[in-house]
């Protein structure tokens, strides 16, 4: 294997307090790595297309704890309602609706991050902190019985400027804090903040990050 997985693995777990969770982001890397990180303890993969995700899962083993992190179009939640351990990037109602939804029918509890949009970045999806207060104000959510949202995810600019990543993360750790008191205090399982990826993970441990995704750290870069 020209990547070595399990060294590169290995090193960020090192590097990683062991409060946090690392979710190993496998998108576009073939399924022999992930049974490399597999092999070597890693549990927890994240995926960002549908396609792939389903055709990974039925060729790994079944104790993996899948992560959706890509944009998931509503229509598409069907076919990962089944096995998905959590969806991190949930930005609308529409989606959260759907994703309770087909969790009915499977009969299942699917765990969701909602996601934030801070970053500089127009492409990038998520909530703005209004629409997310907005969201939370609104109270549809408690009355799904089949999601549970377990925290925020969000994505600091892609820049080099370490402290404009430090701010955003930041402002997210503090978005987090008040959401938690006004309507989470009760509930134990809303306790993630995931930020972090290869480039700026160790600014997001020290920005209260609970949970990180590194894809290009572990697996090298991906071949699109
Ligand atoms: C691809 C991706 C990652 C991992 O990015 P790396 O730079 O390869 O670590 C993390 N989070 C999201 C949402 C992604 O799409």
């Amino acid at each position: 294997m020209q990547t070595d997985v399990v060294n590169n693995l290995n090193q960020v777990r090192s590097e990683l307090p062991q409060t946090v969770k690392l979710v190993a982001i496998s998108k576009f890397h073939p399924v022999e790595y992930i049974e490399a990180a597999y092999s070597a303890g890693q549990r927890i993969f994240g995926e960002s297309r549908e396609q792939e995700l389903k055709e990974k899962v039925e060729k790994l083993p079944k104790d993996i704890e899948w992560h959706f992190i890509g944009h998931l179009q509503t229509n598409k939640v069907k076919y990962i309602a089944p096995f998905i351990h959590m969806i991190d990037a949930v930005d609308s109602m529409k989606l959260l609706r759907e994703i309770n939804k087909q969790a009915v029918k499977c009969d299942r509890v699917i765990k969701v991050l909602l996601e934030l949009h801070i970053a500089q970045e127009e492409t990038k999806y998520g909530l703005t902190f209004d629409a997310c207060r907005q969201l939370l104000a609104d109270g549809e959510w408690k009355t799904l019985t089949h999601v549970q949202i377990c925290g925020l995810m969000m994505m600091a600019s892609n820049v080099d400027d370490v402290n404009q990543i430090k701010s955003e993360m930041m402002s997210a750790y503090d978005f987090f804090n008040e959401v938690k008191a006004k309507y989470f205090a009760d509930a134990p399982e809303f306790k993630e903040r995931s930020w972090g990826m290869s480039h700026d993970y160790k600014i997001a441990i020290q920005c209260h990050s609970t949970m990180v995704r590194i894809g290009t750290k572990i697996f090298g870069p991906r071949v699109y």
